[in-house]
């Protein structure tokens, strides 16, 4: 497949209220959208670091998997995932990534926030890292 990019960190947090002072007051960076994915049961909000996104992830019920990374890491939030944006299409590097013996967590692309095609590679197969692959259809 053809990465171009870190597209963003997803980090799990347990409300993005009380994590965004750090982020803007500390670190200076800038919230530019919060939005809510159904889907995957999270409210998500991001910053930019230059070209790189930070994706900062609460979940909105206990059956959310950001609920469970929290409730396994003793209630604290996190590092979650690592995305990283394709060039030859989400489906495409699925396929190319399953050839090779990976496991997949999703057989095909889903919708994810901010309108991105996504797709997640299972940690067994990453060397532990929850890894992302996201496309811009409007590109
Ligand atoms: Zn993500």
């Amino acid at each position: 497949m053809k990465i171009s990019h870190i597209e963003h960190l997803g980090i799990a947090v347990n409300s993005i209220e009380e994590a965004l002072p750090y982020y803007e007051n500390v670190l200076g960076l800038k919230c530019y959208n919060i939005e809510t994915v159904e889907d995957q049961k999270v409210r998500t909000a991001f910053l930019k670091v230059g070209d790189v996104k930070i994706e900062l992830l609460e979940p909105t019920s206990p059956e959310s998997t950001i609920a469970k990374f929290i409730e396994k890491n003793n209630g604290n939030g996190g590092m979650h995932h690592l995305a990283f944006a394709v060039e030859d299409g989400v489906a495409n590097a699925l396929a190319e990534a399953e050839g090779t013996g990976i496991r997949l967590i999703d057989k095909a692309p889903r919708k994810g926030a901010e309108g991105l095609n996504i797709a997640f590679l299972h940690p067994k197969s990453t060397l532990g890292v929850l890894t992302e692959l996201c496309e811009n259809p409007n590109k």
